[in-house]
């Protein structure tokens, strides 16, 4: 028997998971255990040889399962304010940036709920090399080698000094859940 388990009051950070009583263990599915919606985990099961049985999964699944969750909702269930996030030496009993009353809820829009996400950056400076180093050499240096980042950071510096940088950044994908940064944590 598979038995769906709600887990949207658990700080798992995700809102379902599914119990199998036979092995009495919860489901892997592509390395997953929990999902946040049924395309979530109809992408998991899929990729697996026995995607044949996903309907009986789909008869036992609710309706919210379905739908994407309110991400605001989500944040704003998990953080709460504590004094860490007053300001330094403050004696007003709030979220310095949300004005929110510590023991309640950061504003979902409050700065201090962070995420990690991973972007691609595209560089090019000036550096100095020997004068007889052609593209082979210099890429080697780069690459191979153990080109110090001090040495990396100086180059990009000067460059941005002398206004003869150039940067172009692309946003990839998220790569956390939100997470709350109060204090100095
Ligand atoms: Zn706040």
């Amino acid at each position: 028997m598979k038995r769906f388990v709600d887990l949207r009051s658990s700080d798992t950070g995700y809102r379902f998971a599914w119990f199998d009583t036979i092995t009495e263990q919860f489901e892997r599915h592509s390395g997953t255990m929990c999902w946040d919606t049924w395309s979530d985990f109809e992408s998991d099961f899929q990729g697996e040889p026995l995607s044949d049985n996903l309907e009986r999964y789909r008869g036992l699944t609710p309706k919210w399962a379905f739908e994407h969750p309110e991400k605001e909702e989500v944040i704003l269930k998990a953080f709460n304010v504590t004094s860490e996030a007053q300001r330094p030496n403050s004696t007003k009993p709030t979220c310095f940036y949300c004005a929110q009353p510590i023991g309640g809820l950061h504003k979902s829009d409050c700065i201090l709920l962070r995420k990690l996400v991973r972007v691609r950056a595209v560089v090019e400076y000036t550096t100095e090399v020997p004068a007889f180093w052609d593209k082979d050499n210099i890429e080697y240096l780069l690459e191979e080698t153990a080109y110090p980042s001090d040495h990396f950071c100086k180059d990009l510096t000067r460059s941005m000094e002398n206004g003869e940088e150039y940067l172009d950044f692309t946003y990839l994908c998220d790569t956390s859940r939100p997470f709350l940064k109060e204090g100095n944590a």
